[in-house]
């Protein structure tokens, strides 16, 4: 096995055994990058000295037989939404393009105390809206599975690189989505936190009340290692919550003998949802079952308005969270063509036409539709008819899954009605884009906890042309777990079980 391989657990073990240096398992990442990331296009920037220089100090303090933690030396990537100190953070937006964050966000600043190695910034959508990071201005990421299809979205660059390999962990953020999603379409784990668990300061805000933060892994147990060294109150974000920080890891091995699983109707009903999903869900139902798992169905009538209550409330949020970006503070526009007032034939002659020719070009067409949307929404007469009765929905979804929650201890359904499609085919259509994420963004409105869990392979009608893992044949499949609210532990123990039973059955 190569040492990207790795999971984070074996990665660690390794270092710790002197199997292997930090800079080994570096260099290895960053020559899988090399290899396969002219096609993935998963990274937007390799930070490869910083990485190496990282790791060098690594092996020093294991050279000196000092203990290191579970994350130190590993390397990873991070969607390029999460600002760290000296390193470009762009959104994956033209506006940005030239930002360089004077400091870490929480997330970084707290992966650092744990000895994180940044191989770089990963691709994403503009800003995180989208479902298939077709929207970044730096072009789309392709899936390793087949590279003419998309490997969801928006947290596709992070979600492509674990699953080819070329990071051991990625962190991603999730509004509606945008974790679970890409890491269905990649085969590999993805954790969505309960609103509040994970500090949002220093991330590039899009849906301040809906996003977070979180771990995209190979293992269920990696997540919980990860989720352990982001989770949190921060004095920066006063949305995160004082409750403790359990140790996630410590009780991934107990058994789920017992434990009430629901299965939400709405969701395996839905019209839209590929029968061969529907039956990869099903076929992991009996390892549940077997495990001792009580499996029923249930009914969570209100899902079906989760789409547009969330849509509506995401735009408005949006407009007003963009309004600050004027391509003067945050670094300029590169070759925009903005000429100064003084300039003959210019076009601008004040700062307000400055404002609309720098937010004209420096926004793509999914941003500008959402500010758009977003301020017609919450505009005078239409605020009481749209945002106002968006916001009683979600509060009505959020009371039908505590609801459920006296009942049941995790739910489970699918993540995406679809498998990974075609790039270029959903992307002129923007309501059919916004009906992909129908199983996620209602779990965002509850803010609740919730993990994607890979649950087989599901044939191609025709073989890919060219991939990077997988035998071109296949694409994989997935289901979420979602938990109540901060109860992480028992969706990543139902996840692990799994997972371990799954592994035993191969
Ligand atoms: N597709 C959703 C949106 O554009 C979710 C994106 C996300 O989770 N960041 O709002």
């Amino acid at each position: 096995m190569n040492l990207n391989e790795l999971t984070i657990k074996q990665a660690h073990e390794g270092l710790v055994k002197k199997n292997f240096s930090s800079v080994e398992l570096t260099q290895a990442c960053l020559d899988q990058i090399k290899k396969t990331d002219k096609k993935i296009h998963s990274f937007i920037l390799i930070t490869k000295k910083e990485a190496l220089e990282q790791a060098k100090k690594v092996d020093k303090k294991i050279a000196q037989n000092e203990q290191i933690k579970v994350l130190e030396g590993i390397p990873a990537g991070i969607k390029d939404l999460l600002c760290a100190e000296g390193i470009k953070t762009t959104a994956c937006s033209k506006i940005l393009e030239n930002f360089i964050p004077p400091y870490d966000c929480t997330v970084i600043k707290k992966l650092k105390e744990n000895g994180l190695i940044i191989l770089g910034k990963q691709n994403c959508d503009e800003f995180a809206m989208g479902s298939s990071t077709e929207n970044s201005a730096f072009g789309p990421t392709c899936n390793p599975w087949d590279l003419e299809r998309v490997p969801g979205g928006t947290s596709g660059g992070p979600a492509a690189a674990v699953a080819a390999n070329e990071s051991i962990y990625s962190i991603g953020t999730d509004t509606g989505g945008s974790i679970r999603q890409p890491t269905a379409f990649c085969g590999i784990i993805g954790l969505k936190p309960t609103y509040g668990r994970v500090s949002r300061s220093g991330i590039i805000a899009y849906v301040s009340s809906f996003e977070q933060t979180g771990p995209i892994t190979k293992t269920v147990e990696d997540a919980a290692i990860v989720l352990n060294a982001i989770a949190g109150n921060d004095k920066l974000d006063s949305t995160t919550s004082p409750k403790d920080v359990p140790d996630y890891t410590l009780n991934l091995n107990k058994d789920i003998k017992g434990i009430k699983i629901g299965l939400p109707r709405e969701f395996f009903e839905q019209k839209e949802l590929d029968p061969k999903i529907k039956e990869s869900i099903y076929e992991a139902l009996k390892v549940f079952e077997k495990l001792g798992a009580k499996i029923e169905e249930m009914s969570l009538p209100m899902t079906k308005y989760a789409i547009a209550a969330y849509y509506i409330i995401a735009k408005a949020e949006a407009s007003a969270n963009l309004a600050r970006y004027d391509a003067i503070r945050y670094g300029e526009i590169k070759n925009q063509k903005l000429v100064l007032s003084e300039v003959e034939g210019s076009k601008i002659k004040n700062l307000s036409d400055y404002y609309l020719t720098a937010r004209e070009s420096g926004f793509g067409d999914e941003v500008k539709r959402s500010i758009m949307m977003g301020t017609y929404t919450l505009s005078a007469g239409y605020y009481d008819a749209y945002y106002l009765k968006a916001t009683k929905i979600r509060t009505l979804i959020k009371q039908e899954y505590d609801k459920a929650f006296e009942k049941y201890d995790a739910l489970i359904c699918p993540v995406s009605p679809i498998l990974p499609f075609k790039i270029g085919e959903k992307v002129e259509d923007p309501l059919t884009m916004y009906l992909v994420d129908a199983f996620t963004a209602p779990v965002n409105l509850a803010g609740l906890p919730s993990l994607t869990v890979p649950c087989g392979k599901i044939k191609m009608e025709k073989r890919a042309k060219e991939y990077i893992i997988g035998n071109g044949e296949s694409l994989p499949t997935a289901f979420q777990i979602i938990g109540k609210h901060f109860d992480e532990e028992t969706i990543l123990r139902v996840g692990h079980n799994y997972e371990k039973a799954k592994k035993t059955q191969k």
